[in-house]
């Protein structure tokens, strides 16, 4: 095991193999995943990742009913932690909702809260136990070969500076597991950064209670630090019980292909943890703890805009293909099901799994991905659309079934969930809202031919 071994410039030197069968670069929920299923099927895997585990990572750690049921599936084991079911979301005009959750066909109504440092590290050690090989560098580069095989150069690890020490390595088949910024991808030229849809979010833990889970939606008037008060949108708070007597507090905006706004975000926590404290939603915050605890954020990289999920023996999973919910910031679910997804198309389809694992998203994830895309471009990022619709959505006389169906739209749990009350207004809203986004993408094709995403990028070759 590289990680816990020698230091990190005798990388080469203790790495015995250096070709393999598979290489998964990144060990999160989908890197983990995908190595644990094809080592099991016994193929030899390398499960590269720059962090040595545990690690934290920046989340709401909502681990989500579909996430869940997925791994059960899979027979891999979660660890515990607090449950997360019904939620309560909140309107700008401070009217309170609650999304009542529900048991449907292929879920639980309840998911769980479970800090990604714990989550992810016992990921990743099934992963290992599993038999998949574990690397700690950072991969610098990746080439595809004209035999359709790999390169890939990783160097270092958490602690080194970067050039310290690199070793090439060779594979037959590349997962790109490594994130929203991943480098397979790039290398690879199977994204296009600018065409992304971008979203960026903070959290924190803070020593407080809240009753039922919540999510607001921010239009920041009344954020404290947010500096423009209208310039939230479009951006959403959170505050979800954690294990330990713990709250997981955090904000989202979405930043559209240029990536510019992060900021918002990161300068508007604190005004929403003083925000819901003022409202009463948090019980009694440590206030000393609570602006002292370590605030970490990350992109998120939604809607599949600008990614195309592999080529030839190359496939991205999880944030790498942009598997992102564009509504919610959901991500796990997507990732452990995309991993999966992606072993079996290597399993079965080994001359070029690309063609399987593509026509998986295309089928799978492309309607919602893409009609959730459209609202949160269309709606969202236009702030007077936004209020306008907010204004409406808080206005209506909210019934049982309108918030479950938006509650089951929204966590795309819709075509899932059997006779849950409100999922055929759940499945009319997606279908409606995929037709909106049909007819606005033919008529904007029509306007200007697509430049990207293709199914066919250039490839890039190896480089002498
Ligand atoms: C603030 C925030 C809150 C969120 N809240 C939720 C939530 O509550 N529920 C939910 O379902 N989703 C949530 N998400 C989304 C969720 O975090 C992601 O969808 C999920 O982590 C995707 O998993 P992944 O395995 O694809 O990528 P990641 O978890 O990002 O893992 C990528 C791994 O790749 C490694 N890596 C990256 N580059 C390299 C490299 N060059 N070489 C080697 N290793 C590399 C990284 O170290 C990392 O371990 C949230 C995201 C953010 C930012």
């Amino acid at each position: 095991m590289v990680g816990s071994g020698p230091p990190q410039d005798a990388l080469a030197s203790a790495i015995p193999k250096r070709s393999f069968d598979v290489i998964v670069v990144g060990s999160g929920p989908s890197g983990s995943v995908a190595a644990l299923l094809l080592a099991r099927s016994g193929l030899e895997v390398a499960l590269i990742d720059k962090a040595r585990f545990p690690r934290d990572k920046a989340c709401g750690d909502v681990i989500g009913p579909r996430a869940l049921r997925a791994l059960e599936r899979l027979k891999i084991t979660t660890p515990s932690g607090e449950p997360v079911a019904s939620m309560q979301l909140s309107f700008p005009n401070a009217t309170v909702v609650e999304l009542p959750s529900g048991t449907g066909l292929e879920f639980d109504g309840v998911g769980r809260s479970i800090p990604r440092r714990i989550f992810d590290h016992h990921l990743h050690e099934q992963a290992l136990a599993t038999g998949a090989f574990e690397i700690t560098a950072r991969v610098s580069s990746v080439v595809a070969q004209s035999d359709g095989s790999f390169v890939v150069e990783a160097e270092g690890g958490p602690t080194s500076p970067p050039g310290s020490s690199s070793i090439h390595l060779h594979c037959r088949y590349i997962i790109g597991a490594d994130g929203a910024n991943s480098k397979v991808a790039s290398d690879l030229v199977l994204t296009s950064p600018s065409e992304a849809l971008w979203g960026f979010a903070v959290r924190r833990y803070i020593p407080a209670t809240v009753g039922l889970p919540l999510i607001s939606l921010l239009d920041g008037a009344d954020l404290v630090n947010a500096g423009d008060p209208k310039r939230i949108f479009p951006g959403y708070g959170w505050a979800f019980p954690s294990p330990g007597g713990m709250v997981n507090v955090g904000v989202g905006v979405g930043v559209g292909g240029g990536r510019k706004g992060s900021s918002l975000a990161t300068n508007s926590l604190t005004g929403y943890i003083d925000k819901l404290c003022h409202e009463g939603n948090l019980g009694p915050v440590d206030g000393e703890h609570a602006s002292s605890s370590k605030q970490l954020g990350g992109w998120l990289k939604m809607g599949m805009a600008g990614t195309t999920g592999g080529r030839g023996g190359a496939l991205l999973v999880g944030d790498a293909a942009g598997l992102v919910n564009p509504l919610q910031g959901e991500g796990i679910a997507q990732a452990i099901e995309s991993a999966s997804a992606a072993a079996e198309a290597i399993l079965h389809a080994r001359s070029d799994p690309s063609v399987r694992y593509r026509d998986y998203l295309l089928q799978r994830h492309a309607p919602y991905q893409h009609g959730s895309a459209f609202l949160h471009r269309y709606a969202l990022t236009h702030e007077r659309r936004a209020l306008i619709i907010l204004g409406v959505l808080s206005g209506l006389p909210f019934q049982h079934a309108i918030a479950q169906a938006w509650g089951l739209y929204w966590n795309d749990l819709s075509d899932a969930a059997g006779p849950i009350p409100g999922a055929l207004l759940a499945r009319a809203m997606g279908r409606s809202i995929g037709l909106l986004h049909s007819i606005s993408s033919s008529y904007s094709r029509a306007r200007s031919p697509l430049t990207f995403p293709t199914s066919h990028p250039p490839r890039n070759h190896r480089k002498e």
